[in-house]
């Protein structure tokens, strides 16, 4: 618990809390305050709406920060069917163990993560094959909440007198807080349409760049590549998220993992 503690020691991992506390702050008490007033019922029903997407994002965060990714446990040998020389390639020249399919070295975690996706500095962890899915449906929630600070905002400043806020002193507060909200909702809406396509495939982000370089390959010597371990959209998704629909948004609920060492592939359905 403590090394994991240790994570939000870092300044990208604190910083994304200061932002998080700040939208929060602005939104509720700057501008929905302003827009519709806490005390009305629509207002302190967009409060409560917005504090529910802006908490469900806030547990997703500390989810990712301290999920451990998964390591390769030193038991871990690759099945004797593999050709001494495929054994050899599936070992890692960093930590000498054998590496299973789908594992990556994180340099910065300086050890093979199961299924590594990235290495991430705003969350100060690498994702994983344990907090792929917190780290999923936390970008599902943080850019729902940053689509909410963005209209809540947008209420506030049409209903205002442009006069009185072009003569306001608050005026670059103004500018400054909605181009930040919408370089932000941007952001987090490409990131989180990235891992939708990504889910679909059954794709890791590094798959996903070697994935460009074996089709290339296998182009050139005439034949086709197709990631092995696609199984179909829809299976692909409860691999990640889960069986049970009701439990795909809780960023926790990931008893549907096994140990992260293999994966179902197409030639095992074949
Ligand atoms: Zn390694
Ligand atoms: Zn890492």
């Amino acid at each position: 618990m403590s090394t994991k503690g240790r994570r939000f020691g870092s300044v990208p991992v604190l910083a994304v809390l200061v932002l998080m506390a700040f939208l929060y702050y602005s939104s509720v008490f700057v501008f929905l305050h302003g827009w519709l007033g806490l005390q009305t019922s629509p207002g302190s029903l967009n409060a409560f709406i917005f504090s529910l997407f802006a908490s469900l994002s806030l547990f997703s965060f500390f989810s990712c920060v301290l999920t451990d990714p998964g390591g390769v446990p030193s038991s871990y040998a690759p099945d004797l069917e593999f050709s001494k020389d495929n054994a050899e390639q599936k070992k890692c020249d960093k930590c000498f163990g054998f590496k299973p399919p789908r594992a990556h070295h994180c340099r910065v975690c300086r050890r093979c993560v199961l299924k590594m996706d990235h290495h991430c500095l705003w969350i100060n962890n690498c994702v994983g094959y344990w907090n792929y899915k917190a780290f999923f449906v936390f970008v599902l929630y943080a850019t729902l909440a940053s689509i909410y600070c963005m209209a809540i905002f947008i209420g506030c400043v049409f209903q205002k007198d442009w006069e009185l806020i072009k003569a306001s002193s608050n005026k670059i507060f103004y500018v400054l807080y909605g181009m930040m909200v919408m370089v932000l909702t941007l952001t987090l809406l490409t990131l989180f349409g990235w891992h939708v396509y990504l889910i679909l495939h059954n794709m890791t982000t590094i798959e996903y760049h070697e994935g460009n370089r074996a089709k290339w390959l296998a182009m050139k010597s005439g034949q086709s590549y197709r990631h092995p371990f696609n199984m179909g959209a829809y299976k692909n998704i409860t691999l990640i998220l889960g069986p049970n629909m009701l439990k795909w948004l809780c960023p926790t609920a990931v008893s549907h993992l096994k140990d992260g060492l293999s994966f179902p592939t197409l030639r095992d359905n074949s």
